[in-house]
């Protein structure tokens, strides 16, 4: 069998959980992931052959690279963008340079009014999802700009 990760030839390779994959390593790689136990056999009851030959049993195809199920993490990723510092006072001076109300600017982003007044005062950091309807909204940038390195004119 082959090592998929160094391609060495070795009589018998390991499952190994490796980032999101399992992969079939020598025991050299095999260290780098996590052993898994193997996989028991749909083996029906114990088939006696005379002669102790045992007829021909295809354990493992090694072309079966099974694609497993992505474990989704649950955790919301809420306030992952760094914001401009004053992003609040940007998204007001914004709106009302549109002249919408805070309740016109709530019913476009499916917000409550008071959910606007409350992003507007800086007191609820709207999530990123919010930030990017925002931005797409208003046409302006929340986010806090990448400093440019040795851009520190005027
Ligand atoms: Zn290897």
């Amino acid at each position: 069998m082959l090592c998929e990760m160094c391609g060495k030839e070795v009589p018998q390779t390991s499952r190994v959980r490796l980032e999101h994959s399992v992969l079939s390593l020598c025991p050299d790689c095999a260290r780098f992931g996590t052993l898994i136990d193997p996989v028991p056999a749909p083996a029906p009851a114990a088939t006696t052959t005379a002669g102790g030959f045992r007829p021909g049993l295809v354990a493992s195809r090694p072309t079966g690279t099974r694609r497993r199920l992505e474990e989704r993490d649950l955790y919301q990723e809420i306030g992952e963008l760094e914001l401009a510092p004053d992003w609040n006072r940007r998204i007001r001076v914004a709106r009302e340079a549109l002249q919408w109300t805070p309740e016109v600017l709530g019913k476009k982003l499916n917000e409550k009014k008071s959910v606007v007044l409350k992003i507007e005062s800086g007191s609820f950091r709207p999530p990123d999802a919010l930030v990017r309807k925002l931005e797409h909204l208003l046409k302006i940038r929340l986010r806090a700009e990448p400093e440019a390195a040795g851009a520190a004119q005027g």
